[in-house]
């Protein structure tokens, strides 16, 4: 029997390249069913992470022009990336035998969806869409890069370097997934804790269809919805910021006193309590705020608040995040 794919999209704000995308990957889908490779009823289902733009009403007349290959969730309100994705993946999970996850953007290439296809065909259930260059990304954005995935690695971290969001999981590794409880979602850190057989395929990421990155905007939004709770995690900041100062305020006391102790101009015993003063009062500045990141971690993951509330479903139930 042939197997049922969903392509999940979550999009926010996305009006200007929606209908660019739906059509080229509509053009995937059905070139896919065409050759056998996929189930007449796999999908395509568009994820509204909280759109303040046309995004719904364009996802509501694809889903009404053609609702047996097109679904439309919608969030409640923005919940991020990560967590449309992990919405879009509880509502299609008990359908889907593989779901694909690809940005609304397109930026990632469409055409290697169907070797995706092939290698869970061949028994993988887990495959990662890999760019090949970061020709697109500026400068920066590469060195930023290749320094967060060496920093990662050194943290024990098992992650694919220049993997996004792009990846096709089979029905039990999304199962698996989805049975991860925590709030902090991280896909691409989370993802090779599922295990399962897994492989890469490669690709060069373009440049976007239409539209302006999501997130520059969406760091704005979630600093100024986390504004009443940010009084929680300041104190932690000032904390870290005044453990540096301390502590160059002690180095350069340690340094200044050991010039005038080499010159006799001191009490003995002096120098070495100051010294010790100034500087292991840095150091224990610095860990408590350490160790506030990490308090600060759990008052979240504590919280076991809902990481999505899907408002609507088009074609199908309303699930929610506890349901799994
Ligand atoms: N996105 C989302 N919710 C957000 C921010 C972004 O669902 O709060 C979606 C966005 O519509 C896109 C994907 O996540 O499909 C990646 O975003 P974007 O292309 O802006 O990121 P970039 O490619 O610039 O890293
Ligand atoms: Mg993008």
């Amino acid at each position: 029997m042939k197997k049922n794919l969903s392509i999940i999209l979550p999009c926010y704000n996305e009006e200007e390249v929606l209908p660019i995308s739906s059509e080229k990957i509509m053009g995937v889908l059905l070139d896919l069913i065409n050759k056998g490779k996929i189930s007449n009823d796999s999908n395509i289902v568009f994820v509204d992470d909280g759109s303040s733009d046309k995004t719904w009403t364009l996802i509501e007349r694809l889903v009404d022009s053609d609702s047996n290959h097109y679904n439309g969730i919608k969030l409640s309100r923005n919940f991020g990336h990560q967590n449309a994705l992990m919405a879009g993946m509880t509502s299609q999970v008990d359908k889907a035998d593989m779901i694909i996850t690809i940005d609304a953007d397109l930026q990632d290439d469409i055409a290697v969806i169907e070797d995706m296809v092939d290698a869970y065909n061949k028994g993988y259930d887990v495959v990662y869409g890999v760019r090949n260059n970061r020709d697109s990304d500026t400068a920066f954005k590469r060195k930023t890069a290749e320094t967060f995935y060496k920093l990662m690695n050194k943290a024990g971290i098992e992650m694919v370097p220049n993997h996004a969001d792009f990846r096709l999981l089979s029905q039990r590794a999304v199962n698996t997934l989805l049975s991860f409880p925590e709030k902090n979602l991280f896909l691409r850190g989370l993802v090779p804790l599922v295990g399962y057989p897994n492989t890469k395929v490669y690709y060069s990421r373009k440049k976007r269809e239409a539209g302006e990155s999501k997130y520059p905007l969406k760091k704005m939004i979630s600093f100024a919805k986390e504004g009443l709770t940010s009084f929680t995690i300041l104190p932690i900041t000032f904390v870290r910021n005044l453990g540096y100062i301390v502590l160059s305020i002690g180095v350069i006391y340690t340094i200044y006193t050991l010039i005038q102790w080499s010159k006799g101009a001191v009490e003995n015993g002096w120098s070495s309590i100051i010294i010790t003063l100034w500087l292991l009062g840095g150091f224990q500045l610095i860990s408590i705020s350490i160790i506030g990141e990490y308090i600060g971690k759990i008052y979240w993951e504590v919280k076991h608040r809902p990481r999505f509330i899907i408002e609507t479903n088009l074609t199908g139930e309303v699930k929610e995040d506890h349901e799994r």
